[in-house]
């Protein structure tokens, strides 16, 4: 047992057949996956789960892309989840990520970075709670 984190597998690194590649790498660092769906955000849904970026002038962009096609949500358990998934996936731009990242190995660009990972507990419990009922978590 451990704390959690939330990710999404963002819909450009879904549609270049990258789900596979990107899970293994979630398992092969320890982390153990307590619930996992594919589904594509409607336009609202995205604005709701990014809302605490919409005074950013890229929200709408955000909004748009995140809605575009469908993604891969997790919720992920481990010791230091949050902190532990930020160092995997790396920095958000990925050309500034770190060899071995899934960023790096996987993002198209700065908007367009393959993974999303919850930045606090707090925002982990409200994101894994945002996509997932009680019932779909084992
Ligand atoms: P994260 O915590 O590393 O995901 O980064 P942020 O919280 O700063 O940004 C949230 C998401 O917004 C990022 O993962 C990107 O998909 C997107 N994003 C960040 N910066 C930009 C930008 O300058 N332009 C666009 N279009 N999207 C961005």
């Amino acid at each position: 047992m451990g704390n959690i984190t939330f990710t999404m597998i963002k819909p450009e690194a879904v549609a270049a057949g990258n789900i596979g590649a990107i899970l293994k790498m979630i398992e092969g660092n320890g982390f153990r996956i307590v619930a996992l769906k594919k589904v594509q955000l409607t336009k609202n849904m995205a604005g709701t789960f990014y809302e605490v970026h919409k005074e950013r002038p890229f929200y709408g962009e955000l909004v748009d892309y995140m809605s575009s096609g469908p993604i891969v949500a997790a919720i992920l358990e481990k010791e230091n989840a949050v902190v532990d998934f930020r160092a995997l996936i790396g920095a958000t731009d990925p050309a500034e990520a770190e060899d071995g990242t899934i960023r790096k190995l996987f993002a198209e660009s700065k908007s367009k970075n393959a993974v999303h990972g919850s930045d606090s507990d707090e925002n982990a419990q409200i994101e894994a709670d945002f996509h997932f009922s009680a019932g779909e978590r084992f």
